[in-house]
């Protein structure tokens, strides 16, 4: 290997015909597109044996060379100190059609001045949940850089295949209005959608081939209003309603109720006033701290078998002050026992069954799944959940959040899609 190669080499460069001089290839200094950062300034020549002019396309040796120029690539750092190459590049003339020509080497396009290793490196950074001001420190370039390759690249939904026999939607992962679907099986996020809007959703969904809508088989989602108008663009879909959503909802329900009941108690002058405090102020060590929280846990962890003697004593304590509450547990805790033992009858017949005496409002959230009756059954009796898709939910958050938020949708979603691709490559 020769002297050049090996610089060639050690700068994770192909071999490119790249002249290094035999002494003072390297030094230390300040270069324009590195500013105030000190960077390792490497020299080098390229004039390449054979050239191919672009405009006449004639492939020569031994050209005439009729220049010389001087520009600075930035190329990928070592540890915390950019490296940039100082390129001197000879300008040929054409015999062929009389113009002038300067080749450059694999790793610049014509007239810039970052590598194409820079790039690659910073489009591989997607796959780490990074935000894009961070990744530009890394590699000493503009946060307004990484976007542009980020636009370059086209994670366009390109409308072909949904092969998939069923498709998960969930609304809300990142704002109010947006809307991610994956699929069923994988469980990957297809795409991220700004607009949950029923005519958006409509207009998107009609993109793909009919061929292709046909091919669904399920559609899980949560209690959406507009999804259900989505059954006339997939007409062998069956709506399922998760049960994840079945649960919250009855767990707002129920929490709903609590936090009024334990408002009405705090209230009370005397002993039960007394008891309130009591119960707020129990410190509690597997808990974060007061009876509100301890009851909100375990009410939130009923599947995960959490279940504390301490916990258990303040909730019963708890529900003993209050008659209604007391009740609407019960309702509560039969609801998720049939629903976790996949008992469907049993579950609507405890929801169609209410007592009078529990509030209406309570009443009124838990008969607003009787109006998606046949969807919650068989989302009790199907396999498909959309428990990953929370997951993913938190991913993009994550994603989100390290960047402290993004200017445009686009990149959100561009970003999150391609980490999706990326992390799983490798
Ligand atoms: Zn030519």
């Amino acid at each position: 290997m020769t002297h050049s190669d090996s610089i060639t080499l050690s700068l994770d460069l192909k071999a490119s015909e790249l002249v290094f001089p035999l002494e003072n290839f390297i030094r230390y200094g300040f270069a324009k597109i590195t500013g105030q950062h000190e960077a390792q300034i490497f020299t080098a020549t390229y004039r390449p044996k054979t050239a191919v002019c672009p405009v006449c396309g004639v492939m020569k040796e031994a050209r005439k060379v009729r220049a010389y120029s001087t520009s600075e690539v930035l190329l990928t750092p070592s540890g915390h100190r950019p490296r940039v190459l100082e390129l001197t590049k000879a300008k040929y003339d054409c015999a062929d059609c009389g113009g002038t020509f300067t080749p450059t080497p694999y790793f610049v396009v014509p007239r810039a001045n970052i590598s194409s290793s820079v790039k690659a490196a910073i489009l591989l950074d997607f796959k780490v949940k990074m935000s894009m001001r961070d990744v530009a420190r890394r590699y000493f370039v503009s946060p307004a850089f990484c976007w542009k390759i980020l636009d370059q690249i086209p994670p366009k939904q390109r409308f072909r295949h949904l092969q998939k026999s069923s498709v998960l939607m969930n609304s809300k992962p990142l704002k109010m209005t947006t809307m991610v679907y994956a699929d069923g099986l994988t469980h990957d996020i297809l795409d991220i959608l700004e607009s949950r809007k029923h005519a958006d959703l409509i207009s998107y969904f009609l993109n793909f081939p009919r061929s292709e809508r046909l091919k669904v088989k399920t559609i899980v989602m949560d209690m959406n209003a507009s999804y259900p108008a989505l059954l006339a663009i997939f007409p062998n879909a069956q709506l399922v309603i998760d049960g994840f959503h079945v649960i919250q909802q009855l767990s707002r329900a129920f929490n709903q109720l609590r936090v009024k009941e334990m408002k009405e108690l705090k209230k009370l002058k005397g002993d039960n006033g007394k008891a309130y405090r009591k119960l707020s102020n129990t410190g509690d060590s597997c808990s974060s701290g007061t009876a509100r929280s301890i009851i909100k846990t375990v009410s939130n962890s009923r599947f995960s078998g959490v279940n504390g003697g301490r916990r258990a004593e303040v909730i019963d304590a708890l529900l003993s002050y209050s008659q209604k509450l007391q009740e609407a547990y019960m309702v509560y805790q039969n609801a998720l026992d049939t629903f976790s033992n996949k008992q469907a009858e049993d579950f609507f017949e405890v929801i169609e069954t209410l007592p009078e005496s529990l509030p209406d409002a309570f009443k009124k959230s838990c008969r607003y799944l009787l109006k998606h009756k046949s969807a919650i059954r068989r989302g009790i009796l199907s396999p498909y959940s959309n428990g990953p898709l929370g997951g993913k939910n938190n991913l993009c958050k994550l994603i989100k959040c390290i960047a402290f938020g993004f200017g445009r949708f686009d990149h959100l979603r561009k970003q999150i899609l391609l980490q999706q691709i990326l992390s799983k490559a490798n």
